[in-house]
């Protein structure tokens, strides 16, 4: 899950990063007072916003209500603006880059460091961007900025803040289970002192559950994604008419393409996950409805996830719910065949094979329509 930035700059701000002062607004007249110059900044999770014409100055109240005016006008990308993060304006004296990803071939977290800030790091040649990976175990140590400051020609006070900047950025990195977190542009000031000017966090969107501070960000997805990503299930909306409930996202991604082969269109991806319960299959069913789909299909291939155990959540779901639309399902693995004699014995078509199951939905499908 991506991070707003004046979300990253508080995260910044509780690990002792300096950040500028600055508020966040959601309308012109929550800007109350101006002191000197200030930065106006569209809030929005998409990259690129300084070009796309997302940053702007004003240096008294009057003008800086104009330009949060326009800002929160404005669509960035395809994304409105919802937020604009009002700062003191900078005095740059310098622009440097620095960020800290999960580097997952070398299955450890890498800092890169560049004296080309401001500008994005893809178009940096890779002589100019320093790298230093970081046993996770050992943590990120002090050596670190000081051989990462003499690259970037940092020294002194500077280069003690630029350590100290590091030490706390992969502090955060790691007590958060960031992917990413980026200070591009990390500004050395007119007064010779370092500031994250911009924050971009990446989260892990499985650990949520572990930092129940961060805001949820979900504005790319449905409101039935939101609810059913509240409720931990990975579920897609796609525009067709075939509902499905499959488990393993591989699984559900060839029952898509199974489905897609036969000229039949998902409405959803909806992966139950691995666990064994007859509550999860039925709630399944619930979120599921809602998208209403023609015909229902559930392919699941047991495991820890009995057979038997997704057949009783499907009988449970069409009771309680009242269920009148086709449900298909095809049942393999551990528990297959008393789950699909369950399935019979209540009136469901339930098969082994994948391909017989897809010849019923489309049959299904064919009689809805
Ligand atoms: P991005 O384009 O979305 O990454 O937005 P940034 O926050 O990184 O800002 C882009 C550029 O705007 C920076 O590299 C600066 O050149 C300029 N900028 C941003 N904040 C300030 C500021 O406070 N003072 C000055 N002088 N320039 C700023
Ligand atoms: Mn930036």
């Amino acid at each position: 899950m991506k991070l707003y930035e004046f979300q990253g700059k508080a995260l910044f701000r509780k690990y002792g990063i300096p950040v500028p002062e600055g508020y966040v607004v959601r309308s012109p007249d929550e800007i109350k007072e101006v002191k000197g110059d200030v930065v106006l900044k569209a809030q929005v999770l998409v990259g690129g916003r300084g070009k796309a014409g997302g940053i702007k100055f004003a240096s008294d109240v009057e003008e800086a209500r104009k330009k949060a005016e326009e800002l929160l006008n404005m669509e960035i990308k395809g994304t409105k603006v919802q937020y604009v993060l009002v700062e003191e304006k900078l005095d740059i004296a310098g622009e440097l880059y620095l960020s800290i990803i999960l580097d997952r071939s070398a299955r450890r977290p890498l800092i890169m460091a560049s004296g080309e800030g401001g500008v994005e790091i893809e178009s940096v040649p890779d002589e100019k961007i320093f790298k230093m990976h970081v046993d996770p175990v050992a943590g990120a140590h002090p050596f670190m900025g000081r051989v990462l400051s003499r690259k970037l020609g940092l020294d002194g006070q500077k280069a003690k803040e630029f350590t100290s900047m590091l030490l706390a950025l992969y502090r955060l990195f790691s007590e958060y289970d960031a992917e990413l977190v980026e200070i591009n542009p990390l500004v050395i000031t007119g007064d010779g002192h370092l500031v994250a000017a911009d924050s971009k966090v990446i989260v892990d969107t499985d650990s949520l559950y572990r930092h129940p501070d961060l805001e949820r960000n979900w504005e790319d997805a449905t409101p039935l994604e939101r609810k059913a990503m509240e409720r931990g299930y990975a579920f897609v909306e796609l525009d067709g008419d075939v509902g499905v409930i499959a488990n393993g996202a591989g699984l559900t991604m060839a029952t898509l393409d199974a489905l897609l082969l036969h000229g039949i269109k998902p409405r959803n991806f909806l992966d139950l996950g691995g666990t064994d319960n007859v509550e999860v299959t039925k709630n399944a069913f619930q979120l599921l409805l809602e998208a209403d789909p023609k015909v229902i299909f559930v392919n699941i291939f047991g495991g820890v996830t009995k057979c038997s155990t997704v057949a009783q959540g499907i009988i449970a779901a069409r009771d309680a719910f009242s269920i009148e639309k086709p449900i298909v399902v095809r049942l393999s693995g551990v528990h297959e065949e008393e789950g699909r004699a369950m399935l019979r014995e209540a009136g469901i078509e339930a098969f082994g094979e994948m391909m017989p199951a897809i010849e019923a939905v489309a049959k299904a499908l064919r009689e809805v329509k």
